[in-house]
């Protein structure tokens, strides 16, 4: 069963609830598609890490072979090549690797190159499989890392918690993809409300079944409650605004694994997405 946690903007707890939830769970993935800014490895600390490069291919041109018949341009859908001052410019940040202009040259003047984009890393804490995606500074898109993330030796029925990235550009979408359910953390605020109002229509859109955790928790106003409440969204569960959490965070501990309360907290909230999780992909098959 793949869960997906999202927000939509960044510290909001996403990477706190699923981090937590994988190491409440008895057995689970946590995958970190975060590639831009991971760091729920900085809470899991795992061991036996190994690295795996991505790489995506990218055209190049022999311009002495090429005559300047622009069919690679026509062909490109992404307006990534131009023929400028008797030239064929490449324009690598907005390919999108489908090789068609390699295939399509009349002349054999277009070759693959292969180029490094970032990493993905697997290891292991405890209970967790951790894998982490890790987009290279400079580098315009960490769909191929998340790709590779997803793709990789995920097991069912063991449990995956992927934290996706903050928003909701394609990255987002990449991430809740072949998500089963997806979980929106909102904070109590206008802002948070606004946030929230994105996420859910992207949930929408892509049909997932969700539900809603109100995160920073305190009594009175709280426009994330009131917008689940005005949708008919469920609330999963409610995390206190609380001290012992916030330093608990602050210190890169997971507070499950320090703390009863918080393991008593998870654990039913675990229980609740699970169940949630299975009723709507019985309804839903
Ligand atoms: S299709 Fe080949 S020959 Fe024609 S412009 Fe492109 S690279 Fe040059
Ligand atoms: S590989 Fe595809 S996206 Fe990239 S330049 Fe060629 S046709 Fe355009």
């Amino acid at each position: 069963m793949k869960i997906a946690v999202l927000s939509g903007k960044g510290g909001t707890g996403k990477t706190m609830v699923s981090v937590n939830l994988s190491a409440v769970a008895k057995k689970a993935f946590y995958i970190d598609c975060d590639v831009e800014e991971p760091n729920g490895y900085l809470f899991f600390k795992p061991a036996s890490v190994v690295s795996d490069k991505v790489e995506i291919k990218l055209p190049v041109v022999d311009e002495n072979l090429c005559i300047g018949c622009r069919k690679c341009i026509n062909f490109c859908k992404f307006n990534a090549l131009a023929y400028v001052g008797n030239k064929l410019r490449i324009f690598e940040e907005i390919c999108h690797s489908c090789g068609g202009c390699v295939l399509f040259c009349p002349e054999r003047a277009l070759s693959v190159k292969y180029k490094t984009i970032g990493y993905v890393q697997k290891g292991v804490s405890e209970n967790v499989s951790v894998m982490t995606g890790i987009l290279n500074p400079g580098e315009s898109s960490g769909v191929p890392i998340i790709k590779k993330l997803l793709k990789d030796d995920i097991q069912d029925p063991i449990i995956s918690f992927i934290d996706c990235p903050p928003g909701s550009a394609c990255v987002v979408m990449e991430s809740i993809k072949d998500a089963d359910y997806c979980i929106l953390v909102a904070e109590p605020s206008l802002f948070g409300a606004h946030n929230l109002a994105m996420v859910y229509d992207l949930v929408k859109m892509f049909g997932k079944p969700h539900g809603v955790i109100l995160n920073k928790y305190l009594n009175g106003n709280n426009p994330s409650e009131e917008f689940c409440l005005k949708n008919g969204i469920n609330i999963l569960g409610k995390i206190p605004f609380d001290n012992e959490l916030g330093l608990l965070n602050s210190n890169g501990l997971i507070a499950v694994r320090e703390s009863e309360k918080y393991k008593r907290i998870f654990s039913s909230l675990l229980t609740k997405v699970i169940k949630e999780a299975q009723h709507e992909t019985v309804i839903n098959s």
